[in-house]
């Protein structure tokens, strides 16, 4: 079998080491093995995907010297697949609309629990009485739809997935709660979107940083759910500057756009990321812990 992996970034920001690091992994480990790296734009979030991000994460890839295969996939595309895959969901009465707000979830749980993605939602408008909950989506109130997560994990029965560096894991997405699938203002979440594409992309290796490793739970439930093939995923270890931080953008590490348009050898700096290294001349990185 072809091994296909792909590199999914976000067009909400500028790419930073640690993304360049992620793509170079995705890319390494399907041309070692001679197969396929696809890149997928992941703009389901309309109000802060970028085009001009969009171009910049192209001509980064570009500039390490990272060629993707075929056509670039966007999520902005591919809605009648969520939709889709939201309608099977909600035939399975595993889905509920919610109209809460974020002041009305944190107003509702005092000391809210805090689950892989933050706070878990508390449940509020899975009480609603389905008949009330239905004549409000049919009047337009806006609403997000959340997957009924103990329904659904009943109903998947027990499920695990294979990471190529961490071993056999059992999925255990209960700790997420009721995660939300369709948001008010993105017709997917990234939950549901991702699980669709890499099962329609034929994504066979996921390979991601660790920071989603628990994430794959979640999408491991939904391919149960879905009927959708469950990829080997291999989520790497995490860069870290000099200070242990971190390499994201919110920590103020430089955007691959500024060392491309300051002449920086991208060819040379990918070499030294596989080395393990960082940019030459530059402080060290290194490797967050697994806890991290
Ligand atoms: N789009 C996600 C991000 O930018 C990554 C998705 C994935 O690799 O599963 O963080």
């Amino acid at each position: 079998m072809t091994v296909v992996t792909r590199f999914a970034p976000s067009p909400t920001g500028r790419l930073h080491l640690g993304h360049a690091y992620a793509a170079i992994r995705a890319h390494d480990h399907a041309r070692r093995a001679g197969g396929r790296f696809l890149l997928r734009i992941e703009d389901i979030d309309g109000t802060r995907s970028r085009e001009d991000h969009v171009a910049g994460i192209l001509a980064d890839l570009a500039w390490l010297g990272l060629a993707w295969d075929g056509p670039v996939v966007r999520q902005s595309t591919r809605l009648p697949a969520y939709a889709a895959a939201l309608d099977r969901l909600r035939a399975d009465r595993l889905l509920y609309p919610c109209f809460c707000t974020r002041a009305d979830i944190a107003a509702s749980a005092s000391a809210p629990h805090h689950g892989p993605d933050g706070p878990v939602y508390p449940g509020t408008c899975r009480r609603l009485d389905a008949g009330v909950a239905a004549e409000r989506v049919a009047a337009g109130v806006p609403h997000a739809w959340r997957l009924a997560m103990d329904a659904a994990f009943a109903a998947a029965g027990p499920l695990g997935w294979i990471d190529r560096d961490a071993g056999p894991q059992r999925a255990e997405p209960l700790a997420f709660g009721d995660v939300v699938l369709a948001r008010k203002d993105a017709p997917a979440s990234y939950h549901l979107a991702v699980t669709v594409d890499d099962a329609a992309q034929g994504v066979t290796d996921v390979v991601r940083g660790r920071d989603l490793m628990r994430a794959t739970d979640v999408h491991r439930l939904l391919q149960g759910l879905l009927g959708l093939p469950t990829p080997v995923y291999l989520h790497h270890p995490l860069l870290v500057g000099a200070d242990g931080e971190r390499l994201a953008k919110r920590n103020g590490a430089a955007a691959l756009a500024d060392r491309r348009a300051a002449g920086e050898d991208g060819a040379a700096l990918a070499r030294s990321l596989r080395a393990g290294q960082g940019a030459p001349g530059a402080p060290p990185i290194g490797f967050a812990p697994d806890n991290a």
